[in-house]
């Protein structure tokens, strides 16, 4: 064998292990891409920022104080940030930037992982079979929600939890994108069980059966999400009992938040400490009865409303002996959320994207999975261990949040 035929059949060869590697979500990624260098479009970035300043959605908090947060670009914040460190070292077991064999080597030009990139938290509320008159953009149908799954992990996103994402471990294959989906209110849509033969089953007209339906197609997508829910209130409907339908989310891995016990407006309607830790020990409480041992770890603001004043029980209080700590707050949204590494990442103000309904709305999902450059995005290096950035962007990562994971820059 000549020596040129030996090297046409390696080339060959790390041809093709480059694309197995890519396979999955590399291969999807022309539809979002940005045809330019990465490093380029700093123009369009303020252009998306502006975007998400737009104060034209109900509900929308309207603090000033947003302003900037999300703004790779408003750069030279505090190494303190506004939050210091939130503890995201270690609730996963796996050590980080240990060297356990680790996966393959990837080319980071033809993958471009972005690990300072925004990450999409998406606010879910009802799903229904068929729009109907009244029904708003907090709506959506079951075969929208099918069509939307289809959607993502074409486009190359892949679900992550929500406490993978606020402890930085981040394991999407190289080039996905990693994406957390939140159903606020415990809406009988998004999950419910039926009676069928004496035997409870899981509704298959609700987002957790069709998300189940999903993964048995296609695995390697992910199923989890959070449901932030008022234990007071109707909880994913009549069948079976209020324990037994959230023994069903918990056993599959699914990640059960706080909401306040009565959906109480936390602005408007919870005017001392003792209502707010009443409304969230509360619910607690009532958890640690349903299902011992389960305590939450975020919270999510009713009608997005925070308190005025009294913040600091909306994060940490007591109820009858129960005591309680939100480490991520959930607001109700409109623009994607901070990389776990990023210098602006705050997980007491997470910002949402709002799921799609009956009529598009600007900053809703489908608006920003047009407008979202992919450039802009967390794009995963395949390795949890590992924070790899773009030498462009590696002022954006905060050392101190790397968690011991191995900072790479390209
Ligand atoms: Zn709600």
């Amino acid at each position: 064998m000549d020596s040129r035929f030996r090297l046409f059949i390696r080339t060959a060869v790390v041809i093709l292990v480059t694309c197995l590697l890519l396979q999955g979500c590399a291969g999807n990624r022309s539809q979002n891409d940005d045809p330019a260098r990465q490093n380029q479009p700093e123009q369009t970035e303020h252009q998306q920022d502006d975007n998400s300043d737009m104060p034209d959605i109900s509900g929308q908090p309207q603090d000033p104080q947003q302003d900037g947060v999300n703004d790779p670009n408003a750069g030279n914040v505090d190494e303190d940030g506004p939050n210091g460190d939130t503890g995201e070292s270690g609730d996963h077991g796996d050590e980080p930037g240990e060297d356990n064999g680790g996966p393959e080597p990837i080319d980071l030009e033809a993958v471009k992982p972005n690990e300072a990139g925004k990450i999409m938290v998406v606010m879910f509320h009802r799903f229904i079979e068929k729009y109907e008159k009244g029904d708003k953009e907090f709506t959506m149908t079951f075969d929208a929600f099918r069509e939307l799954l289809e959607t993502l992990y074409t486009s190359g996103y892949r679900l992550i939890s929500l406490n993978d994402y606020l402890n930085g471990h981040i394991d999407v294959p190289a080039g996905c994108v990693p994406m957390v989906f939140t159903f606020d209110d415990g809406t009988a849509g998004q999950f419910s069980l039926i009676e069928e033969n004496g035997e409870l089953k899981v509704n298959p007209d609700s987002a957790v059966a069709i998300m189940e339906e999903f993964n048995r197609l296609h695995p390697d997508f992910g199923l989890e999400g959070t449901f932030f829910v008022n234990l007071g209130n109707q909880t994913f409907g009549k069948t079976g009992t209020l324990q037994q339908r959230l023994q069903y989310l918990t056993d599959r891995g699914f990640e059960i938040g706080n909401h306040t016990y009565t959906h109480i407006n936390l602005k408007t309607e919870a005017k001392t400490a003792e209502i707010i830790q009443k409304e969230i020990g509360g619910n607690q409480k009532k958890m640690y009865e349903l299902i011992p041992g389960y305590t939450f770890t975020s919270f999510s603001l009713p009608y997005g409303q925070p308190s005025k004043d009294l913040m600091q029980y909306v994060i940490k209080g007591e109820y009858e002996g129960v005591a309680y700590e939100n480490r991520a707050i959930m607001e109700v949204g409109w623009d994607p959320a901070q990389s776990p590494f990023s210098v602006n990442f705050d997980p007491l103000s997470t910002h949402r994207v709002r799921s799609p309904g009956i009529e598009p709305v600007i900053n809703d999902l489908e608006w920003w999975l047009k407008n979202m450059k992919r450039s802009r995005e967390f794009v995963s290096d395949g390795d949890p261990d590992t924070v790899t950035v773009p030498e462009g962007n590696a002022d954006q990562v905060d050392q101190e949040k790397l968690g011991g994971r191995k900072l790479v820059i390209y």
